[in-house]
């Protein structure tokens, strides 16, 4: 049996082994059997080594619990015999560990090379979610379950602790509606598996937002919306009439009674986008009318579940100033039993209300950064969209004065981006771009991260359509460069054919300056519409582009 050399430090050390035994502690709970079963299939999968419960092995890997380290972190530390020791201080904290094993770790041809990674990890931020948006038949709603349950299992390594998803109310008739019911099934089939593997789930809507069988009488008067940014597509009922608000309330009875299996952590209201009634009565909304109503459901949500935490959101609150962080907090400032989280943002700069005067009720304080959308249409529809500049910059606007935060995504093409909140909630210190680095070295190659860094800053440089410049055609020739160093395995993944793709289009884009034409733009879109499963995805903003021609569909 060949015993593995492992090395203190940073760098990657040790022989590749063909073949690692994974011991598990006695009596293991379900997230550390789930976290066994994560470290041996990723390490199966990236590299062909022999992952085995028991017998003899060329390497060896023990994790198990300690309470003691802080928590949800994990310590990495040298056991006997060459083994490496993964040790959470509980399972989630474990599964976290797990995760920090696998990507510092090295995939190859020849087997694999366990990580060198030694230490202790505490996550800082509490509350390190993520949101799905589950419409327009995007990646969450058209992938396959089975498609789904690996990539909510791939986010739990980075330490994301909370699942966020919204019932999209305005898409159906009501609850019984053939359609909805799949959805609630589809959206109950994720929350299970986040569940598996350590997450609190939440659910929510447009605090105000009704199915389209709402009758006229009830609905709302269409917000003020002079800068154009609460969003107006849905169905929202006006709660300053006594139907509509019985029927609102009734609604958000059923919805806690719709995911009362597998159990709901926390509920989410929104404001705006949708949301909001601009009537004499309700407006300014988030002052008035949707403090009235938030109130009024809290009071259900603790009696028939209480357990169960209240986010309250205010996005694109005082978009234009209209006093509503100004009542907010006063309402709360005289009673925050019916909130139990503030979740703040904007399209553009976060808000200045909760960081320069407090937030409202002192109440813990998550972002709700947008990652998928910014400054390209449709969507992921040009590859990969790594964006670590701007969270960066919008990072640090927050003032580390954030318990956590549920970033937005209608994709997996900001799959980097992802990593990179993560690890901000994770270690506000920590800069974005060592988590590209870090992405890089786990997604792709150790060999290749400071290129594949390169290549995302350039990215980012040529974000925008109409700013694409000659730094496109040297990115692409250093993803061809990259492209020839990587295993199969990591080659033929989605999560470096968004990339390669990404730096074809750019260049193909600066060659036709700007103009969508030639098959092999045809082609790169055909691909990734196909790996985003957005063939059936409404046209525009989730479709890729679609060029005429033969092959076009
Ligand atoms: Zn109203």
């Amino acid at each position: 049996m060949t015993q593995l050399t492992l090395v203190q430090g940073l760098a990657l050390a040790g022989d590749a082994v063909p073949s690692v035994r994974v011991m598990m502690p006695d009596e293991p709970g379900a997230i550390t059997r789930r976290a066994v079963e994560i470290l041996s299939r990723q390490i199966g999968q990236r590299c062909g080594a022999k992952v085995v419960s028991s017998g003899e092995a060329a390497g060896l890997v023990e994790v198990g619990i300690e309470a003691g380290i802080g928590t949800e972190g994990y310590r990495i530390v040298d056991g006997p015999g060459g083994a490496v020791r993964i040790v959470g201080n509980d399972e989630r904290g474990l599964l976290y560990g797990v995760g920090r094993f696998l990507r510092s770790s090295r995939y190859d041809r020849g087997g694999f090379t366990p990580g060198a990674w030694r230490g202790t990890s505490v996550p800082r931020c509490p509350m390190r979610g993520i949101y799905l948006a589950t419409h327009f038949n995007n990646y969450y709603e058209a992938a396959s379950p089975e498609e789904l349950e690996r990539y909510v299992e791939d986010l739990s390594l980075w330490g994301f602790n909370l699942l966020m998803l919204a019932y999209p109310h305005w898409q159906y008739a009501g609850y019984n509606d053939a359609a909805a019911r799949k959805m609630t099934e589809h959206l109950r089939r994720i929350m299970r598996v986040a569940k598996q593997v350590g997450m609190r789930v939440s659910v929510g809507d447009a605090l105000n937002g009704g199915f389209t069988s709402t009758p006229q009488e009830m609905r709302c008067t269409p917000v003020p919306d002079p800068l154009g940014r609460h969003g107006n597509f849905g169905v929202n009922l006006c709660p300053s009439k006594p139907a509509a608000r019985a029927q609102l309330l009734k609604n958000w009875e059923q919805l806690l009674d719709q995911f009362a299996d597998p159990g709901l952590d926390c509920v989410t209201y929104w404001p705006y986008d949708e949301g909001g009634c601009g009537c004499p009565d309700c407006w300014p909304w988030g002052a008035r009318g949707y403090l009235s109503l938030s109130r009024a459901v809290s009071a259900l949500v603790r009696q028939q579940s209480p357990h169960v935490n209240v986010i309250l959101s205010t996005w694109t609150f005082d978009t234009p100033p209209a006093g509503e962080w100004e009542a907010l907090s006063a309402a709360l400032e005289q009673d925050k039993s019916w909130a139990d989280y503030i979740q703040a943002d904007a399209h553009e700069d976060f808000p200045r209300f909760p960081l320069e005067r407090g937030v409202p009720g002192g109440l813990p304080l998550i972002n709700f950064p947008e990652i998928s959308m910014w400054g390209q249409n449709p969507w992921g529809g040009y590859g990969a969209n790594p964006l670590p500049g701007r969270l960066q910059r919008l990072w640090d606007q927050t003032q580390r004065k954030l318990s956590g935060g549920t970033p937005y995504s209608e994709g997996i093409y900001e799959d980097i981006n992802k990593a990179i909140c993560s690890q901000f909630y994770w270690d506000p210190e920590r800069p974005a771009i060592e988590t590209v680095r870090e992405y890089a070295a786990f997604e792709y190659s150790p060999a290749v991260a400071d290129d594949v860094v390169k290549v995302v800053e350039v990215f980012e440089t040529n974000h925008r359509r109409e700013q694409i410049g000659p730094s496109a055609q040297e990115a692409f020739e250093r993803v061809k460069g990259i492209e020839a160093r990587l295993a199969p395995q990591a080659r033929e993944a989605w999560r470096w054919r968004i990339v390669y793709l990404r730096a074809l289009i750019d260049c193909e884009l600066l060659r036709t300056r700007g103009k969508l034409e030639g098959e092999p733009l045809q082609a790169a879109f055909r691909e990734l519409t196909a790996i985003y499963h957005a063939e059936h995805a409404h046209s525009m903003p989730i479709r890729p582009p679609q060029i005429g021609g033969a092959g076009s569909k």
